[in-house]
């Protein structure tokens, strides 16, 4: 579980990545957050690193698992747009199953998405780290700063329910 946009880049996703890790702890989760803030505002234009860019040898703590070869891999993020996007390397029947779940988990009460082809955000790119993470099977989840502030709980819960079952 990872959420390399937290703190104030990327407001309770960093919370989300501990959530679900926390909740699957006896199944040897590993956790990954880097956070930033800024005095006055601008943490995200500060510190955000495109996730293609992000890479283990500026980031120690990230160096110390990414040779574990996972076979999950899944990164919380956040971005403008109204509705939850699900993207990622991983096949579609995962991610059809993570959007019911988190459609179940908010009651529809904002569009979860599965991310196509062509969006600047489906995060399918060998070189996403969710990805190396995972060797290709990583999840990347967008989230609205509304689905971040009033559901950022139940949105974790999902992911971790799903995995839950596979792990
Ligand atoms: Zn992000």
């Amino acid at each position: 579980m990872i959420a390399p946009h937290g703190g104030a880049i990327e407001l309770n996703t960093d919370k989300q990545a501990e959530h679900v890790a926390k909740r699957l702890a006896a199944k040897g989760v590993s956790c990954w957050r880097c956070k930033g803030w800024r005095q006055g505002g601008g943490a995200l234009e500060r510190w955000h690193i495109t996730s293609t860019d992000i890479h283990e040898a500026s980031f120690p703590l990230l160096n110390t698992i990414i040779n574990r070869h996972f076979t999950y891999a899944v990164a919380f993020h956040g971005f403008q747009e109204n509705r939850i996007l699900i993207g990622g390397g991983a096949d579609d029947a995962l991610k059809e199953e993570i959007q019911l779940a988190i459609q179940e988990a908010i009651a529809n009460s904002i569009p979860v998405e599965i991310a196509d082809a062509s969006s600047n955000y489906n995060g399918d790119s060998c070189k996403n780290i969710v990805n190396r993470l995972a060797n290709g099977n990583g999840i990347q989840i967008e989230q609205s700063l509304e689905a971040r502030q009033t559901d950022w709980q139940p949105i974790a819960d999902a992911i971790a329910s799903v995995y839950n079952s596979k792990i």
